[in-house]
């Protein structure tokens, strides 16, 4: 058991996020006072924080797309034994995702989805630039097109 300096409160060690060299090897506020620290001051600095995030996965894309490739480089066994190629390419093509990309991922599905239950016209997603030609299974690269629409466009992946 550890009191919480923030709240005062007596509480399990796993209460605590851990960290090295503090006293029993815990932080000395408790997982509930440091997400409300955290959620606070998001709040008090979303704007920057916000921008801060987007430039910095502008600038990280490329990165994580090398780390995802290297990732599967190391882990081919597995990938093979579990995906197929499609999936693999579609994988390699993935950036890691942030919540806030998988969010807009999701978004952009359910929309379409719903663009297709609205209209009565079936709604595709499409990537802008087709992954055979190397594009980005990433929010960036993907547009709401209509099934004709896509299929004129012919050479990309329908998902
Ligand atoms: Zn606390």
């Amino acid at each position: 058991m550890k009191t919480c300096k923030k709240c005062n409160i007596q509480q399990k060690l796993s209460n605590f996020h851990k960290k090295k060299g503090g006293k029993f090897g815990v932080k000395a506020s408790c997982k509930t006072c440091e997400k409300i620290r955290t959620s606070l001051f998001y709040k008090e600095n979303k704007e920057y924080i916000d921008n801060r995030c987007k430039e910095y996965n502008k600038k990280n894309i490329k990165e994580r797309v090398i780390y995802r490739k290297c990732w599967l480089e190391k882990n081919r066994d597995k990938t093979i034994r579990y995906c197929a190629d499609r999936r693999a390419k579609k994988m390699e093509l993935t950036p890691i995702l942030t919540n806030n990309e998988k969010k807009q991922l999701e978004y952009i599905y359910k929309k379409s989805r719903s663009l297709t239950e609205l209209t009565g016209i079936p709604h595709e997603v499409d990537h802008i630039k087709p992954l055979v030609k190397g594009g980005l299974h990433h929010p960036d690269n993907l547009q709401i097109l209509t099934r004709s629409e896509n299929r004129s466009k012919g050479d990309s992946w329908h998902l």
